[in-house]
């Protein structure tokens, strides 16, 4: 039997049922983690041509072995159904699902608010948690606030990388401090290949000087080959629109414009560019200024630090969720619980 089948067969009634939506790069790697986990299981997985549930749990590697053969997981026997409308299909289902993790392209920039919206019209309760990237898009959902919470949905924002585990980062750090001068994020990521990630890479796209998020979306995948052509495969980003600085004004501990992200994504090798780092710089109550660093190993890559913070958000979420707590959080307003 496999470590998956015996943890289903221990676990069942008691696991937080997870649905992951969008089974791309993000995806995949997220029914990896939970392939893992004993207090979470992942019954429901949609892609843009198709969707799969099985009450008992999935089996990760079908699901992936499925979708990298024949293009969704609609496609595996006999769990999945084609359907141009996954989403609103698995929302309909009306089985049983705790939790999703929303594992989708933001593109359009309103695309993972029009999902959140879905949710609310539908009459699902439970808890959502996004990995969503854009200032302009956190915005949309945290005005969706009193809509969630007549809703009974309990809805986590920003628990990505960054934002995320680094905004996090930051919240705490500042705690040492009277006053905070600069926060300064700076990530690397390292792929082997850009089609691995490739909403990603393109938000990351629309991030350059000279695009937007809809010339962006709108590059086809030659387009995109021939801009990484150019650059040798690597993108660099500075002062990008990141939802760490709106997650930090929220949670009041400085104004946005003390907030800055930039990157270095290098597509063709999985090897870091640079060490993602978090630099909080303040002042004591005595008057001291000094900085704060928190560096990720140059190991744990984009997908670790993305599918890990995700779901110790949900964890967090369900937690409120259960006390009657709904409404929209972000990952630097509370503290991610770790899953087993
Ligand atoms: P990807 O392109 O690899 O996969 C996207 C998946 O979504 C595919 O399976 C696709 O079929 C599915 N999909 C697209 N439209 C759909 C629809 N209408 N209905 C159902 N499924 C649909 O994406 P990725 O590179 O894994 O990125 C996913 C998201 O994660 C992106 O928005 C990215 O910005 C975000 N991300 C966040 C962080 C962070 O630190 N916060 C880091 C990396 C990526």
């Amino acid at each position: 039997m496999s470590s998956e089948k015996v943890k289903n067969s221990l676990n069942i009634s008691s696991a937080i049922r997870i649905g992951v939506l969008g089974f791309g790069g993000l995806g995949q790697a997220a029914a990896k983690v939970l392939a893992a986990k004993q207090e979470m299981i992942l019954v429901a997985a949609a892609d843009q041509k198709g969707y799969a549930y099985a009450a008992e749990g999935l089996n990760t590697q079908e699901c992936i072995a499925t979708y990298q053969s024949q293009g969704s997981v609609g496609y595996l026997e006999p769990v999945g159904t084609l359907t141009t409308q996954s989403i609103q299909d698995v929302i309909e289902i009306a089985q049983p699902v705790d939790g999703y993790f929303l594992a989708l392209p933001n593109l359009p920039n309103d695309f993972i608010p029009s999902v959140a919206k879905e949710f609310i019209k539908s009459g699902w309760r439970g808890v959502l948690v996004d990995a969503i990237k854009r200032t302009t898009a956190v915005e949309q959902l945290l005005a969706m606030k009193e809509e969630l919470q007549a809703a009974g949905i309990t809805y986590m924002t920003g628990c990505g990388a960054t934002p995320g585990l680094l905004t996090a980062a930051a919240a705490l750090a500042a705690q040492s401090y009277a006053e905070i001068h600069q926060v300064e994020i700076t990530f690397g990521v390292g792929i082997a290949n850009w089609e691995a990630y490739r909403a990603t890479v393109r938000e990351d796209i629309g991030h350059m000087p000279g695009y937007t998020v809809e010339t962006a979306r709108a590059m086809t995948d030659a387009e995109v080959e021939a801009l990484l052509d150019k650059t040798n495969g690597v993108l660099t980003l500075k002062n990008m629109e990141h939802a760490d600085d709106v997650m930090l004004e929220v949670a009041g501990i400085c104004d946005r414009d003390r907030v800055t992200v930039g990157g270095v994504v290098d597509t063709r090798n999985p090897k870091k560019p640079l060490s993602t780092n978090v630099k909080v710089t303040g002042r004591t109550f005595e008057g001291k200024i000094s900085t704060h660093t928190f560096t990720l190993g140059d190991e744990t890559s984009m997908a670790a630090n993305v599918c890990g913070p995700a779901f110790g958000y949900l964890k967090a979420g369900r937690q409120l969720h259960q006390r009657g707590i709904y409404g929209i959080f972000t990952a630097a307003e509370i503290m991610p619980q770790f899953v087993r």
